[in-house]
């Protein structure tokens, strides 16, 4: 028998998030990804060493640089994403701050949406001005014109979500990539609310998509991980990028052009910011978010389901002001979530509930299912007060730009029952 299924393109997202990128033959045959727990690798000989390092060999040799157990990983995140290539980071924000680092160098800028993680917000707005890397917000994440205005001949990238943390909104993703790339600048998105099941951004566009593995991808709210994953075909050599165009000329030459090309941004992310900022995801973390991906299209289904039964219980009731959920058919993102979207809208929504902070202090003192936790994305259901921890540190003027008032709860509905859960929400809210 041979075992073909790890690299078979021609198989469903169902049977590659379990198979693809994973050939046992080449791991003792073992059925499960072993986890490899060991600082360095036998480099072998003095050419192998030379191939290795020269990027002519594919292999281990320090593991702050790689691991077998995070290729498997990232070989299958960039198949499930229909990636050229991807990088396995420590957490999700390690991801987000490489790779603004891989694309900007000091003096240029970012344009990106207000509509963002609290963290990377004040990565943007704090951390990286103080390394002469600036941002120009885009006003309405809504209007294209926006955009234009936020771009200069200065900026090197376009930064949005695929669903904002923490309103929900949708960003016509197909119209801002088609304007980042007139501009020559990449579209980098960061796809953790959505995960490759509900919506894979480079079929609209986008050339690098960043993950919180800490939520959907291992799923079970057990460990800190982040994903970077590669398009491909961005042209790094248009003059806008020297030192991408610099690496790119230095390492080219000694090994198959065309293939380190289609991965040069993450060959970079590796070289660079991996192996000198440290940022190593450890393997058995690396083994959780496997596990977790083997069961990530059962788990959105159930998540998209659930967070639409509640999205709709809330909406009628009579104290709650607001839900932001866009496959409710009151959402003002409801269309583009048809587009974006059609397998469901994932777990998250939330909501402002009538009575200001007092309201929302009394709902989270009242739920018993639900846990008041700052993370999203676990199989348990959760929530939290964005103003007073995730978006904490932003003023007023950038929570109400990211879509957070004092009265507003952000939500991320489990699998449980989803009967059990809106009784537990009208209890707390009644
Ligand atoms: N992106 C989004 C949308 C998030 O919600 C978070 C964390 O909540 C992050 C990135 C950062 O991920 P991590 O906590 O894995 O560093």
């Amino acid at each position: 028998m041979t075992y073909a299924a790890f690299n078979d393109p021609s198989l469903s997202f169902d049977t590659q998030q379990i198979h693809a990128g994973y050939n046992p033959e080449e791991h003792f045959r073992a059925k499960a990804v072993p986890i490899y727990h060991t600082a360095a690798f036998e480099l072998g000989d003095y050419d192998r060493c030379v191939r290795l390092f020269g990027y002519e060999e594919e292999g281990d040799s320090y593991v702050r640089f790689s691991n077998p157990t995070n290729r498997v990983l990232e070989q299958r995140m960039a198949i499930l994403e229909g990636g050229s290539a991807a990088l396995a980071m420590a957490s999700g924000m390690a991801g987000i701050s490489s790779t603004l680092l891989n694309i900007t160098q000091s003096g240029d800028e970012i344009a990106a949406v207000r509509t963002l993680y609290g963290g990377t917000q004040s990565l943007f707005s704090e951390i990286l001005p103080t390394y002469g890397v600036t941002t120009r917000w885009v006003d309405d994440p809504d209007d294209l014109d926006s955009y234009r205005q936020a771009i200069t001949d200065k900026t090197r990238v376009l930064y949005i979500e695929a669903l904002g943390n923490p309103c929900i909104n949708v960003i016509d993703i197909e119209a801002v990539a088609a304007l980042a790339h007139e501009h020559g600048i990449p579209l980098v998105i960061d796809g953790t609310f959505a995960t490759p099941y509900l919506m894979r951004p480079f079929e609209f566009g986008a050339d690098i998509v960043c993950h919180s593995a800490t939520k959907y991808l291992a799923g079970h709210g057990s460990t800190i991980s982040g994903v970077v994953v590669e398009r491909g075909g961005f042209d790094w050599q248009n003059g806008k990028f020297p030192q991408m165009a610099e690496f790119i000329e230095t390492y080219s030459d000694a090994v198959d052009r065309e293939e380190f090309l289609v991965a040069a941004f993450t060959h970079r992310l590796r070289n660079r910011f991996l192996t000198e900022f440290g940022a190593q995801l450890s393997p058995t973390s690396a083994f959780l978010v496997l596990q977790g991906l083997e069961t990530l299209s059962l788990r959105m289904r159930r998540h998209s389901e659930n967070a639409l039964r509640v999205a709709r219980f809330l909406e009628a009731h009579e104290n709650v002001l607001e839900v932001s959920y866009p496959a409710l058919q009151s959402s003002p993102y409801y269309d583009l979530s048809k587009k974006y979207f059609p397998r469901g809208a994932g777990g998250i929504l939330s909501v402002r509930v009538r009575g200001g902070l007092k309201g929302a202090q009394k709902v989270l003192e009242r739920v018993r299912i639900f846990s008041f936790i700052t993370n999203v994305g676990d199989t348990k259901s959760l929530i939290v007060h964005p103003a007073t921890s995730i978006q904490y540190g932003l003023s007023p003027q950038e929570q109400q730009g990211a879509g957070v008032y004092p009265d507003t709860l952000r939500l991320s509905i489990g699998i449980e029952n989803a009967a059990d859960l809106i009784t537990d929400l009208d209890r707390a809210l009644s």
